[in-house]
């Protein structure tokens, strides 16, 4: 699989059996449908996300970024608290995060309430 958005080759990455891809140049991840769902439950996921942010940053402005698995147009998704914007496939609903936005995705859910 290639990056959507610098279009390095990608790895496959394991965490408890959980799948997913990552660039090997801007460190970026892609996350087929329920997958971030999945992680964000488990602890220690944010190991998986190796970037720095600034990594990721200077790729948060792409507007037009295409599906790594079935080539539609992603739409990007922007969330509070914490702040981030991501990338969405709309027809296979997989995501794609830069470097450094998966750690944010899950760090509401290691503070607070559960423990
Ligand atoms: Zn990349
Ligand atoms: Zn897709």
């Amino acid at each position: 699989m290639q990056c959507p958005k610098c279009s390095a080759g990608m790895e496959v990455v394991e965490f408890q059996d959980i799948e997913i891809d990552r660039c090997l140049r801007c460190r970026g991840l892609w996350f087929d449908r329920l997958e971030k769902e999945d992680l964000k439950r488990l602890e220690g996921a944010g190991s998986i996300d190796i970037g720095v942010e600034k990594d990721g940053t200077e790729y948060n402005e792409m507007v037009f970024v295409e599906c790594p698995k079935c080539f539609s147009i992603l739409d990007q998704v922007e969330q509070e608290e914490p702040y981030l914007k991501y990338e969405y496939c709309r027809t296979c609903h997989g995501s794609f995060f830069d470097a450094g936005e998966f750690k944010a995705y899950i760090s509401d859910s290691q503070v607070g309430e559960k423990s």
